[in-house]
């Protein structure tokens, strides 16, 4: 081979999809910090502040509260394969791609899947849940609480109370919630949770964070069977977690080091303060988007301030629109997913993202492709509609 390589370089963007999400360049740096080795007793200090901040972030007590080695998608592999074993029931509840993905995940788990379905950009209404929990004996109840594929965030109490009452555990997905909007693991009653690094945490992706109650714990430790996963089986990564400090795998020490300094800027900031950040860039945003004929996908009551679905208007070209958004401006926003391919758009305000100069740059970009597009749109009204939002938050 004689090809020469250059040596790796990206183009700058803004990251304003449905994740990963920009990082702050602090934590970048700190991912330069030379590696230690997973068992020095340096790392297990990381460790252990991990887990605190972990236990802050997720608002619980739960003793086994740790990150995953893998991507989200190996934190939801991870509470399904130890939770479930072959011919159990599980409710899962579906109104988005992640619902189906978690389907997958239970069947292939051998357990037996029974769906609880709302049409794509609705909740799942609560009465359905019940009826599925008084004509089955599900063992779990697992529902999405932020549905990336759609914006819609889940309320979860009243469907925590409900399979309680039937003597199922509740499993949530937190992923894209996780960092940006409340996630109250204990007051809400989540008997499980996982999420992922790069949405609202601001951390590339390759970690998964857990968190398992009691009720969990005792599940897992009353199973017949093996858990089906080596690598995922959290009565032996828990030991390298817990006091054994047992070697299962080799922990990847940068992307811990990364996650523990992005729990430390979530420390820094206060829960409160960053979820009504991500609160009002998302109000300001879906302010500007609707002055310029931009609608929101989801009604208001239930809309996720980390992720903006909307409407693509009607003549508008898809591809060509997110095409120039990333060439000329930079900027990277999602398109739909699913049956909803080619209908919406997903403007991520995620963690370091969820920003006020993020929202107007992307609001005047968009002013001009939208133009050009022939929408007939008044100059600058996106950007001050936007800005009457933010003063008056202020
Ligand atoms: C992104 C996402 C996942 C999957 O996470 P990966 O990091 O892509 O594996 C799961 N659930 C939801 C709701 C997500 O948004």
């Amino acid at each position: 081979m004689n090809k020469d390589y250059r040596e790796l370089r990206t183009p700058s963007r803004i990251l304003m999809g449905p994740g990963p999400s920009d990082a702050d360049p602090r934590l970048l740096r700190a991912m330069a910090t030379p590696l230690i080795g997973h068992l020095d007793p340096e790392f297990i200090v990381i460790m252990d502040e991990t887990k605190e901040l972990l236990r802050y972030l997720f608002q619980t007590e739960n003793e086994l509260t740790i990150p995953i080695s893998g991507t989200g998608s190996a934190g939801m592999e991870t509470c399904f394969c130890n939770l479930l074993e072959p011919d159990d029931e599980v409710i899962v509840c579906v109104n988005g791609v992640f619902g189906q993905r978690m389907c997958d995940v239970a069947d292939r788990c051998g357990a037996k899947v029974i769906r609880v379905e709302a049409h794509w950009g609705e909740i799942i209404q609560p009465d359905k849940v019940a009826e599925a929990l008084s004509q089955s004996r599900a063992k779990v109840v697992a529902i999405v609480h932020a549905e990336t594929s759609t914006g819609v965030l889940q309320p979860l109490e009243e469907i925590a109370s409900l399979a309680h009452e039937h003597g199922a555990l509740l499993l949530v997905d937190a992923v894209t919630s996780l960092g940006g909007v409340p996630v109250e693991v204990d007051k809400w009653g989540i008997d499980a949770c996982y999420s992922g690094t790069q949405k609202c945490i601001s951390c590339p992706p390759g970690l998964a964070p857990v968190t398992f109650n009691q009720m969990a714990m005792n599940v897992l430790n009353d199973r017949k069977t093996k858990v089906q996963s080596w690598y995922l089986d959290l009565t032996m990564i828990g030991k390298y977690w817990g006091s054994d400090r047992a070697y299962h795998h080799t922990a990847p020490i940068t992307m811990n080091y990364a996650l523990r300094e992005a729990l430390r800027f979530i420390r820094e900031e206060g829960l409160e303060a960053r979820f009504s950040r991500h609160e009002g860039n998302s109000r300001a945003l879906i302010a500007g988007l609707k002055a310029m004929g931009v609608h929101p996908f989801v009604p208001p009551e239930h809309r996720l301030a980390s992720l903006n679905a909307v409407r693509i208007p009607d003549g508008v070209n898809d591809a060509e629109v997110r095409r120039r958004l990333l060439q000329e401006m930079g900027i990277e926003i999602g398109g739909g997913l699913g049956e909803q391919k080619g209908k919406i758009w997903r403007i991520g305000l995620m963690g370091y993202s969820s920003q006020r100069r993020n929202v107007l740059l992307l609001l005047a970009a968009l002013e001009r492709i939208l133009t050009d597009e022939g929408l007939s749109i008044s100059s600058g009204s996106g950007v001050q509609a936007s800005n009457e939002i933010l003063q008056g938050a202020a």
